[in-house]
Parts: C-alpha cells; sequence; structure tokens
C-alpha cells in the first residue's frame, strides 16, 4: 500500500523527509513519531475527528478552552490496528479515550449518531427503545471484535495487507527485545487468541519498520505463517552515513 502523505516536501527535522511523494526515513528508531508528526500536517491539529470539537496542540494559553490534541486509530491497538498514519486521525481526549475506547471507528460513528437520535428524541418510549438499541448494538461489536482478535474475521483492510514476499529483512532486532513489558502484552494477546497482534510494517527497500514484537512471538511460537505484512510502497529507509544504524 501507499502510506498516505503531505501533498507537499516537508522535512521532519532529522527523522525523515517527505520529498515528491516519497517519504526517506533516516533514523529506524523514530517511525512511530514521523507517523504522528505526519498525521498532524495531513489530517491537522485543530479539530477533532469525530465530534468536531476545536482542539489545540501542547499546552494552549491559561484560558484556552480548546480541547488537547490526540491521536486516534482508527483501528484502535488493542484488536492490532497499526501505527501509520492511515490508521490516525487526530481526535480530542473525550473522543478517544473516555468513550470510543476499544471500538473501531466505523463502529464509534455508529453509536454517536445513535447517541444523537437519542438525545434528540422527547418521546420516552421511542427513547428506552433507541437506548436498548445502543446497549445491544455495544455487545454485539464488543462481539465482533473478540472475533477479530481471535483472526475469525480480519481486522485489517484487505488492501492494506500485502501478499508480495520480501526477502530477508533488514534493520536491527534487539537481543532483549524478548524481556521487554511490550513482548509480556503481546506474548499474553497471543496465548489468549491464537493471533498475533500486530502486523510487520516493512519499508519499500525491506526494512522493518514495526513489529519486531511480532517476529519474536513468531519465532517463539514458531508459526511465521501467521505474520500480516504492510510494505509501504512509497517509504524508504536512507541511513545517513555516520548513525548507529
Ligand atoms: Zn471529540
Amino acid at each position: 500500500m501507499n502510506l498516505e502523505l503531505p501533498k507537499n516536501n516537508v522535512v521532519f527535522g532529522n527523522m525523515g523527509e517527505v520529498k515528491n511523494g516519497i517519504l526517506y526515513i533516516y533514523r529506524l528508531n523514530c517511525f512511530y513519531d514521523l507517523m504522528y508528526e505526519i498525521a498532524y500536517t495531513v489530517y491537522g491539529t485543530d479539530k477533532c475527528w469525530y465530534c468536531g470539537k476545536p482542539c489545540r496542540r501542547g499546552k494552549g494559553r491559561p484560558n484556552d478552552s480548546r480541547a488537547k490534541i490526540t491521536l486516534d486509530h482508527l483501528i484502535p491497538t488493542s484488536i492490532g490496528g497499526p501505527t501509520i498514519v492511515d490508521n490516525l486521525r487526530p481526535a480530542c481526549h473525550a473522543c478517544n479515550d473516555q468513550q470510543k475506547g476499544d471500538l473501531t471507528s466505523e463502529q464509534f460513528f455508529e453509536i454517536l449518531s445513535l447517541q444523537k437520535q437519542l438525545n434528540e428524541c422527547s418521546d420516552q418510549a421511542d427513547r428506552n427503545s433507541l437506548s436498548k438499541k445502543i446497549a445491544m448494538r455495544r455487545l454485539e461489536m464488543r462481539k465482533e471484535n473478540t472475533d477479530k482478535r481471535r483472526g475469525l474475521i480480519p481486522y485489517l483492510p484487505e488492501e492494506w495487507t500485502s501478499k508480495k514476499v520480501s526477502g530477508d529483512l533488514l534493520g536491527t532486532i534487539s537481543p532483549d527485545i524478548q524481556l521487554g513489558n511490550q513482548f509480556k502484552k503481546q506474548d499474553e494477546f497471543y496465548r489468549k487468541y491464537k493471533r498475533i497482534k500486530f502486523p510487520l510494517i516493512i519499508s519499500d527497500n525491506g526494512y522493518l519498520l514495526a513489529g519486531y514484537n511480532s517476529v519474536a512471538i513468531s519465532k517463539k511460537y514458531r508459526i511465521p505463517w501467521q505474520l500480516e505484512k504492510i510494505v509501504l510502497e512509497n517509504v524508504v529507509v536512507y541511513l545517513r552515513r555516520g548513525t548507529p544504524y
């Protein structure tokens, strides 16, 4: 797939730059930061994607009433949603953490629209049936997401994942990666749902950008065929001379 990128050329400090529609990454350990910066560049920082509330980035002035902006994963990380620009949208804290929770953006938009109907409805009988409907849909969504965790239904859009077999993956995998807290969490996820949580994210020139723990878990349980791969065809890792990677 092609990663969503700004139309103009943009330099992101010493992390990388977008030039003529290609993202060049200069350091491997800043992939997530780059994704956040690009998401803010593409989608802005001044409005919540879900409720439209005005937002701000950073502290703001003392009497600034705008909500602080966060980045929401459209497909939540709790079911394996990757941290790539296409899966990130600016959202206010209330929508992101408190209300959306583990729902996908599609599910959350449906709940928001039902809640809007409920707020605008004055007939008590209708209100009751709407409330029941919201509760029922939430249950169904929870079940659907559990099925996604278990791999019974796809958790990623088909057009994101690649069947293209890339050769040996470049980049480094730290030898102590298995001791990390993230590894433990993903190990627990694997044991509970029997699916590797996150896909591998790979640059067009074969560098592993994210998914180290997925590789480690596939090695631990010897299950390489379960690894989903997202190849970012407009992303190239270009490590400049003198960098430690
Ligand atoms: Zn919001």
